[in-house]
């Protein structure tokens, strides 16, 4: 099955596949896609043995042959440096383009060298604008609070604007010093021994983020979106990111978001079925709900500051850290990836957890439409961590639980499938 594609990439040639395609920014999955994987450095080729082996495992499982993944190595990071002495290779870029959907484990950042970030060049290439992060809580996992299971929230975070806009000047720079004396020309005053970051907000950035969270939240059935935002105190960048969220809510779904004015007023604080919640709360209070009310919180869209600050204060939360899955998403591309780093000291050893890689795996199943792959590896997860088989990062924590190595996890994880 499949076509054959000519092309080489890196010298590689294509696996036999089809190619994923995007209509109106949602991805269109034949039954054998073909996905390129960049392994990732460190212990990033540990995870990923494991990882593919669990993917296919539960794809296996769940379509009999019938669907499968014809995954294509592409490189980037130190493998690519060694392979091509180059960090970021145009034709591993080229090759998410033509493909679409990827998945990767963690980079290393090159120190001192020309390219600031691989990840973040990935986002700004493929206008990766929204970055998801599921958190929720598998039982058995150490958490430092008492009820994590009421924490099951989806981040919809911003991935390229506010201080992923990269615009910052240091101090007594020509650049600095211009732009003090253009504000001098509005009447502001800065500390002359200033640096200088610009926050750019858009509405265009902001809409489309927020777009993006409605709608999941609708085909999930989650019952809220709220916008997370410091618009009291920056009204024009944080303030307008809600009140053109709101907008966006009342323009385009009007029939089936409710504001929370109107759930009190209008349905007696009971939402109807099919319907979905949208509110607003200020940042420092969001954190604070998130763990004395994590059971009213369902999807949270946010700038790209808080949305980094809070997606680690929650998955810290449920004790995940270690293995919260991500994905950066764009309108005609998504690469789903480790949220950790690369980890070296453990590197080739086979200890480290690949929990991370796996559920960003099933993440991609699940935004590819496979949704019974990624059930049976959401429920192998859960079973496993109850039976408290983990790696040592996890069996460390517990007590009275065994140490599994890399791979002998992503096995029990295949055993425990269905
Ligand atoms: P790190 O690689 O995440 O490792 C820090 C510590 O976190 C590890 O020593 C380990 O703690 C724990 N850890 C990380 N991954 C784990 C896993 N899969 N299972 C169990 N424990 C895990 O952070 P870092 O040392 O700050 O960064 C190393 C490199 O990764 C840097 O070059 C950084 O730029 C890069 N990085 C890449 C990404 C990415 O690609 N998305 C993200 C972050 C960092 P213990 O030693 O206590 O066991």
């Amino acid at each position: 099955m499949g076509q054959v594609i000519d092309k080489k990439y890196n010298g590689l040639s294509v696996p036999q596949g089809e190619k994923i395609r995007f209509v109106n920014g949602k991805p269109q999955c034949p039954d054998k896609p073909i996905i390129p994987f960049i392994e990732g450095d460190g212990t990033g080729a540990d995870i990923w043995r494991a990882a593919k082996r669990v993917l296919d495992g539960a794809i296996e499982k769940a379509y009999g042959g019938r669907r499968s993944i014809a995954w294509f190595e592409v490189f980037a990071g130190e493998k690519a440096n060694k392979e091509f002495g180059d960090w970021l290779p145009a034709d591993s870029l080229e090759a998410i383009k033509e493909f679409g959907v990827a998945i990767k484990g963690p980079l290393t950042t090159p120190v001192g060298g020309g390219i600031r970030s691989l990840n973040v060049t990935l986002r700004q290439v493929f206008d990766l604008y929204a970055c998801v992060r599921p958190v929720r809580y598998y039982p058995g996992v150490p958490s430092p609070v008492v009820s994590p299971e009421k924490l099951d929230v989806v981040i919809f975070r911003e991935n390229t604007e506010d201080v992923y806009a990269g615009i910052e000047y240091p101090m007594d720079s020509a650049e600095a010093k211009k732009i003090m004396q253009l504000l001098e020309t509005f009447g502001k005053k800065v500390r002359v021994d200033s640096g200088i970051g610009i926050k750019p907000i858009s509405k265009f950035g902001s809409e489309r983020l927020v777009r993006r969270a409605i709608e999941y939240a609708l085909a999930k059935g989650r019952k809220s979106v709220t916008l997370v935002h410091k618009g009291n105190i920056m009204k024009f960048t944080e303030g307008a990111f809600r009140d053109w969220g709101y907008q966006l809510a009342d323009d385009e779904f009007p029939e089936v978001v409710v504001k929370e004015e109107k759930l009190a007023k209008e349905y007696e604080g009971k939402l109807p079925k099919g319907k979905v919640l949208i509110n607003d709360r200020i940042a420092d209070s969001m954190f604070q709900q998130v763990l004395t009310r994590p059971d009213e919180y369902s999807v949270l869209a946010t700038p790209n500051l808080n949305g980094d600050y809070l997606s680690d204060a929650c998955a810290a939360q449920v004790g995940g850290l270690g293995i919260a899955p991500g994905a950066n998403i764009g309108d005609s591309c998504a690469i789903f990836e480790a949220t950790h780093g690369t980890a070296p000291k453990y590197a080739n050893l086979d200890v480290i957890n690949p929990g991370s890689v796996i559920l960003s795996g099933a993440m991609m199943l699940e935004y590819l439409g496979w949704n019974e792959a990624n059930e049976l590896i959401q429920q192998a997860v859960a079973k496993t961590i109850q039976k408290k088989m983990v790696t040592y990062d996890l069996e460390r924590l517990m007590t009275g639980a065994t140490k599994l190595k890399t791979s002998e996890f992503a096995t029990v994880l295949i055993e425990n499938m269905g």
